[in-house]
């Protein structure tokens, strides 16, 4: 029964996230309406609830059963010692066997980046990396937002890198694949090679390592290849969605080996940057969709109104121009307004003052009464400054506006306290990272 549980499951969640999740489970037994699977590690056992649990229990019913939970244990060590009655063929790995990666998207160049402001810094130091020669700084560590790019920069390393020196070991792969082949390896007792595997490549990638923090084990292991790498002189690209020192449940050993290099952030895309972008896509469109016309602004319309994640913006360019050679007609701003209703009001979501004073306030753990009244204490009055700050930048309120809000205060108030962030924030890097992480939190 569990065998046509399984073919069920392959079709329905594909053959990828079968054989990651699905095949290290060992169905044990089923009793009382609970059936128990033995898993490598509580964190497969913990995935798989989660996001494979309802159909598991679906496809069991269907076939007769009755179950109505699941649970998964971890067998204790003399339990797997024993052979299990299907014992998985023990693979010959050697060291140089299955060095391959998650796969490069082919798109994802250099020459395909859009470099503007709020990117160029990780633009350059993805280069200086992709030119090889001696290791200039180790990690490079690059981190930003969903959808601005970080990806894109990574494969773009390793398709210049690899067509540079071609017998280079670039080895590209997403945390949560690095903690998997982790996992298979202590299961299948090939640490060893695992080991191996890892120390010899010349390059390696790790994309959106925030999905290690809280993963003890891999932690670990990821640490020790980590530092035989640096020491090894082998260079390390990893990305995250937020700076090292801001991953949650990470061993500060690591969080500090993760900045001994360069940390370097994409920061929100502005406006200038996504029309680039929507320009340079619009390109490939055109050759795509020759008959299609574009009338003029709507490209600058979407830079506006569109928010900052560069993977919406595409989605909604592909969906622009499907729709415009569907019902054959020119891409004007009523058309590109009727198609794209629904991301356009999603972007739509302003942020108020009131949120930012509560946001703000939160942050430096005052109270709002005493954010919006009269004390002008340095503990009071600097983060007033920087909600002021905020709102003149994320709201389109008025100076006097915004004086209003903050108990009535007059608008040369708020100039001066939006000037005095301004300068605080150009010589202040803990200045600007705050207000880069309450931007962020805002923007959620
Ligand atoms: P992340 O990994 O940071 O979430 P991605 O690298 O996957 O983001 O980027 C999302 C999409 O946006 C990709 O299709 C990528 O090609 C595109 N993109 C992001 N930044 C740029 C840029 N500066 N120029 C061109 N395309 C970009
Ligand atoms: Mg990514």
């Amino acid at each position: 029964i569990w065998a046509k549980v399984l073919a069920a499951l392959k079709g329905a969640i594909g053959t990828n996230n079968f054989s990651n999740w699905i095949e290290p489970l060992e169905f044990a037994q089923l009793a009382g309406g609970i059936a128990t699977f033995h898993v490598p590690t509580n964190f497969i056992g913990n995935y798989v609830s989660q996001n494979f649990g309802d159909q598991i229990i679906y496809h069991m019913n269907k076939q007769g059963q009755d179950v109505q939970r699941l649970r998964f244990t971890v067998p204790s060590t003399t339990h797997t010692a024993a052979p299990t009655p299907k014992a998985r063929p023990v693979a010959k790995a050697t060291a140089t066997e299955d060095i391959s990666g998650a796969p490069l998207d082919a798109r994802f160049t250099f020459d395909t980046f859009v470099v503007g402001k709020p990117n160029e810094l990780a633009h350059a130091a993805a280069r200086r990396v992709a030119e090889g020669g001696p290791v200039t700084f180790n990690p490079l560590f690059l981190y930003g937002g969903v959808g601005l790019g970080k990806t894109h920069l990574m494969h773009a390393i390793a398709h210049e890198l690899k067509q540079r020196s071609p017998e280079l070991n670039v080895l590209y792969l997403s945390a949560e694949q690095f903690m998997y082949r982790f996992i298979t390896a202590l299961r299948e007792r090939k640490m060893m090679d695992f080991k191996q595997l890892f120390r010899s490549v010349d390059v390696l990638m790790v994309d959106d390592v925030q999905f290690i923090g809280g993963k003890d084990s891999t932690q670990e292991e990821f640490f020790h290849t980590f530092n035989a790498l640096v020491d090894g002189q082998k260079q390390i690209i990893i990305s995250a969605d937020r700076a090292p020192g801001e991953i949650k449940d990470l061993e500060e050993r690591i969080k500090s080996r993760l900045q001994c290099g360069l940390v370097v952030d994409l920061h929100p895309t502005d406006y200038e940057l996504r029309l680039g972008i929507l320009q340079s896509k619009v390109g490939v469109y055109a050759a795509q969709y020759p008959e299609l016309v574009i009338a003029p602004g709507v490209l600058e319309f979407l830079a506006h109104r569109i928010s900052t994640n560069v993977r919406v913006l595409e989605g909604a360019l592909t969906r622009l121009f499907a729709f415009a050679s569907l019902v054959g007609r020119e891409i004007t701003l009523e058309l590109t307004q009727d198609c794209l209703s629904d991301v356009l009001k999603a972007s739509d979501r302003k942020v108020t003052v009131e949120e930012i004073q509560r946001k703000v306030s939160e942050h430096y753990n005052i109270r709002l009464s005493d954010m919006i009244g009269p004390k002008r204490v340095r503990n009071y009055a600097r983060p007033r400054q920087i909600a002021m700050y905020l709102a003149k930048h994320m709201t389109s309120r008025s100076l006097p506006e915004i004086g209003r809000r903050f108990g009535g205060r007059d608008h040369t108030t708020v100039m001066h306290g939006v000037r005095r962030i301004e300068e605080l924030k150009a010589t202040d890097s803990q200045m600007a990272d705050d207000l880069e992480l309450l931007r962020r939190a805002l923007e959620e």
